[in-house]
């Protein structure tokens, strides 16, 4: 396993986001070179995490890992892959709930049970895990990690005498929350989704072989088909016998996470039917439509807001140009060997074009803000470029709760929109005018599909039940 010093790498320059914490593909096709795939796979994924990355592959025999902490390119910088042959596989890239780095936490996680070798790769936060980790220690288990992933393991092994899909089916009864998970065993591949479908998986096809991946923008890079989104409570097992979906249990109501479609998700994949970037092109034509203001030009802050903000210039009619230039290759991690370097913050990762900015008055689209710490640098800066007037737009409802699925949103004490007014984050930030969109706006996008989405970051309606710890409000696993 590479191991890199805890905390070397930090978090994104733009760090008033919220974090996803998972990317999960998997792989069945005798033939290809299903490492190399895994690979390029998450490759695609990356931005769903970057804090590790690790590839399993079985031959038949036997299941082999390789894993790291770090981006995917880093952690398989050498030949790791070579050694790793075999005609399945899964991969994982991941971003902890906490700041440092762990990797004993990396995935994907490598057993031993009663069956023999069992990788799980897991998208999700599970919302019984305290309990159910106590009740496994009670009766002598052991843990290597803080993740909720090895309690699924454990819980999965503790069920799988008479076989793993039997294991899993009893699994699925116990666990509760969120989850999007692949599983490896010597010559089977696993795909199980949440009774929700919180996060997404889907699947595709390579040849006489399947791939599964959490969005579609991985099918399309190994070059598979997509063919479906697993259905929440759904098992798909792949083996020599062919592909064979069990429907475990009745899908709950449906609660894909909305936020995918805002944020998280690459623009390019389609999650359950929806295409992510015609979502946010959508989202920022409701914004024109709810906030129509004067103004001379649109920018976004790039890239999460490019989208939206092209759908409210079009909407509009304000011509839409970009006035802040992203440095590309700085990427999502950075190292930030000191706080001189920190207090730079945005301006590393963005700078604005005077030429676009001087004298305008200008309507700024981003995605969301969580806690309110970039925006006011952003309007500063371009305040400092001569602009007249800045109208910032979110392509969000205002953040209000805090997420226990699987997405690090802060403690709710840190969200500004829990603790502040419109008016008063609208001074905070110091812009002459801000509007978020609203929750019906956003879920009209959606048609008839609107009430099969979570919420609950922006209204408090959890679909699942979550117990907070009392004195912090946040709900941690680590
Ligand atoms: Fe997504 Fe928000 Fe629901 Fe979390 S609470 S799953 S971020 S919509």
């Amino acid at each position: 396993m590479a191991v890199r010093r805890p905390g070397f790498y930090n978090q994104i320059m733009l760090p008033d986001k919220p974090r996803e914490e998972c990317g999960v593909f998997g792989i069945y096709a005798p033939g290809c070179d299903v490492a190399k795939l895994t690979y390029y796979g998450l490759y695609a994924l990356q931005h769903r995490g970057q804090e590790s990355a690790g590839v399993a592959v079985a031959n038949g025999d036997k299941v082999q890992l390789y894993k790291g902490m770090g981006l995917v390119a880093e952690v398989f910088a050498g030949d790791q892959l070579d050694g790793l042959q075999g005609h399945l596989a899964i991969g994982h890239v991941r971003y902890s709930t906490t700041g440092a780095s762990h990797p004993v936490n990396a995935q994907p996680l490598l057993f031993r049970y009663v069956g023999g070798m069992l990788g799980l790769a897991h998208n999700g936060n599970l919302t019984n895990v305290t309990e159910l980790r106590s009740m496994l220690m009670a009766t002598g288990a052991v843990f290597q990690s803080s993740t909720d992933s090895e309690v699924i393991v454990n819980i999965i092994a503790r069920s799988a005498q008479n076989g793993l899909e039997e294991g899993l089916v009893k699994s699925m009864i116990d666990i509760k929350g969120a989850y999007s998970l692949v599983i490896i065993t010597e010559n089977k591949l696993v795909a199980v989704r949440d009774p929700n479908g919180f996060r997404p998986l889907c699947l595709g096809s390579l040849g006489d072989g399947y791939v599964i991946a959490s969005e579609s923008c991985a099918l399309d890079t190994v070059g598979a088909k997509f063919i479906r989104d697993l259905q929440p409570g759904e098992i798909v097992v792949i083996s020599d016998k062919g592909l064979e979906s069990i429907q475990v249990l009745k899908p709950r109501k449906r609660a894909h996470c909305i936020f995918e479609y805002i944020y998280f998700a690459r623009p390019d994949s389609i999650i359950d039917g929806y295409n992510v970037n015609k979502v946010r092109r959508e989202m920022g034509r409701v914004l024109a439509n709810e906030y129509p203001v004067e103004a001379d030009v649109v920018i976004p802050v790039p890239d999460s807001g490019t989208a939206a903000a092209r759908g409210y210039a079009e909407a509009s009619g304000i011509p839409f140009e970009e006035g802040l230039m992203k440095n590309r290759y700085i990427g999502r991690t950075f190292i930030q060997p000191n706080q001189q370097i920190r207090d730079l913050g945005v301006r590393l990762k963005l700078n604005p074009v005077r030429e676009v900015l001087n004298g305008k008055r200008v309507v700024m689209v981003d995605d969301s803000i969580v806690r309110g710490t970039t925006s006011n640098k952003l309007v500063a800066m371009l305040r400092e470029c001569g602009v007249r007037e800045v109208h910032m737009c979110l392509s969000s409802p205002p953040i209000t709760n805090s997420c226990y699925y699987g997405i690090d949103t802060s403690n709710e004490k840190e969200l500004i929109a829990a603790q502040k007014s419109l008016e008063e984050i609208r001074r905070s930030i110091g812009a002459d005018g801000l509007h978020y969109l609203s929750l019906e706006g956003l879920l009209d996008i959606f048609g008839e599909d609107r009430n099969n989405f979570c919420t609950a970051c922006f209204n408090g309606s959890y679909p699942i039940e979550i117990a907070k710890p009392k004195d912090t409000g946040k709900y941690s696993l680590e």
